[in-house]
Order: structure tokens, then C-alpha cells, then sequence
């Protein structure tokens, strides 16, 4: 990954020696050639999870291509809607007397 970022886990990552082309494919390229890199990389969770948090837009991450983290940020909006009242919670017993 060719990043401005530092830090312990970014220097161990495989795609630093590799063609940043790889990890950021122009748009239409596949980005399975960078994934295929993280396959095999010792800190595809950190990378992962980074990505995800910082809402990381362009390149492969962790695994991930730009589609990809798309479609897990929709699936968590989707899983984090809460109802906007929840169900009355049964009365208790003692109170009622
Ligand atoms: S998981 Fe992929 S993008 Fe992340 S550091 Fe490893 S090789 Fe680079």
C-alpha cells in the first residue's frame, strides 16, 4: 500500500513490495491481483479494520476493493437501524399492586 500512513503494522504489509498498481487498480482494472496480495499478508485483519474505520475510499485493503468495503458499510447502515420506539416492556408484577 502506498499511503502516507506510518505505523508498526503498515511497514509489515506484503504490498509494499508490490506495484502500488496493484493495490489501487484504475477504475474497470480487476482488483483481485491486490487482493491476492493480502491474501498472504500477516496484517490483513489490522489493514482490515483500518480501512474500515477510517472509511479508507480507494484501493485495496485488507482484502478488500472499494466495492467491497461499499457494500459492508451499506450492510452495517442497514443492521444498525433500530426501531424508533421500542415495544413497552411488560409491567411488573409488584408495581401492578
Ligand atoms: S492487507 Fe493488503 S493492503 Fe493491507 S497491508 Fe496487507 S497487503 Fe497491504
Amino acid at each position: 500500500m502506498s499511503t502516507s500512513y506510518t505505523g508498526s503494522w503498515q511497514e509489515d504489509g506484503l504490498c509494499r513490495q508490490v506495484s502500488p498498481a496493484l493495490m489501487f487498480p484504475e477504475p474497470g482494472e480487476s482488483a483481485d491481483p491486490g487482493k491476492q496480495v493480502c491474501a498472504g499478508c500477516p496484517v490483513l485483519v489490522k489493514c482490515r479494520d483500518h480501512a474500515l474505520r477510517h472509511n479508507e475510499r480507494f484501493g485495496v485493503w485488507g482484502g478488500l476493493s472499494e466495492n467491497d468495503r461499499k457494500r459492508l458499510r451499506r450492510q452495517a447502515r442497514t443492521a444498525s437501524v433500530v426501531p424508533l420506539a421500542a415495544p413497552a416492556a411488560p409491567e411488573s408484577p409488584r408495581r401492578a399492586a
